[in-house]
């Protein structure tokens, strides 16, 4: 069984889910009183968050490698990066550390082709959203075509993740503006939606939207226990 190494607390909102599903998953899986071995490196989300609004990603991504480094000094096999707009520095990040890296696009991707679908539409954070460390991924690696949501409603969104969702808000209200963006979307020609977000999972849910939904929280944590219980 491999060790799995977390480094979270971007939001640690989603942390905590990812702690959750896995040590769930575990106990599922091999029964009994079995849970994950993991080792759980937690942020201070203040730094990060200023990092990302100064475009200071160099700096961003030398806290991710310290922190990397370290679980790796603990035991950890590989790498789970806990947020999807940190991606934008994952590979460097992984490098560095010299840890294999479970890529949150890569088990998204392979999500979304196996269920058979080609193009998607794409919630999460401004620069999950705009920037193509996410969309040309998905689009060069798994053929999939991305569809984003207007400026209006991409300053919704980021707005609602930074000010509510990372901060343990979840307003009804929000989920509703949310829900509506995701329509229209569809209306455009998505056949499914990522959250591509580690806290959307926590204020949208399938039931909200009528296409299917790309948890990414979900995908990457369940990528995360299938890699650890792999033989080899
Ligand atoms: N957890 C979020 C994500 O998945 C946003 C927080 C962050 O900027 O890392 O992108």
């Amino acid at each position: 069984m491999k060790v799995i190494g977390l480094i979270g607390g971007m939001s640690w909102n989603s942390t905590s889910e990812y702690y959750r599903i896995i040590n769930e998953l575990f106990a599922q899986r091999l029964g009994g009183l079995h849970s994950a071995r993991l080792i759980l490196y937690s942020l201070d989300f203040n730094e990060i968050e200023r990092a990302q609004r100064e475009a200071r990603w160099d700096d961003a991504a030398q806290i991710l490698i310290k922190a990397s480094s370290a679980v790796k000094q603990a035991g950890a096999d590989f790498l789970v990066i806990c947020t999807n707009t940190m991606h934008k520095v994952a590979d460097v990040v992984a490098e560095k550390a010299s840890l294999p890296l479970l890529h949150i696009v890569d088990v998204t991707g392979d999500a979304i082709r196996e269920r058979g679908l080609h193009r998607i539409g794409l919630l999460g954070t401004r620069f999950v959203m705009k920037e193509p460390f996410y969309q040309e991924r998905l689009r060069k690696r798994f053929g999939i075509e991305v569809l984003v949501p207007t400026e209006d409603d991409m300053t919704t969104i980021h707005r609602i993740i930074y000010d509510e969702l990372c901060q343990g808000r979840f307003k009804a209200s929000s989920r509703r503006i949310c829900a509506e963006i995701t329509r229209r979307l569809v209306s455009r020609g998505a056949k499914g939606i990522v959250l591509g977000c580690t806290e959307l999972p926590l204020l949208i849910q399938p039931s909200d939207i009528d296409v299917p939904l790309f948890d990414t929280t979900r995908l990457h944590a369940e990528a995360a226990v299938n890699l650890a219980l792999a033989e080899g």
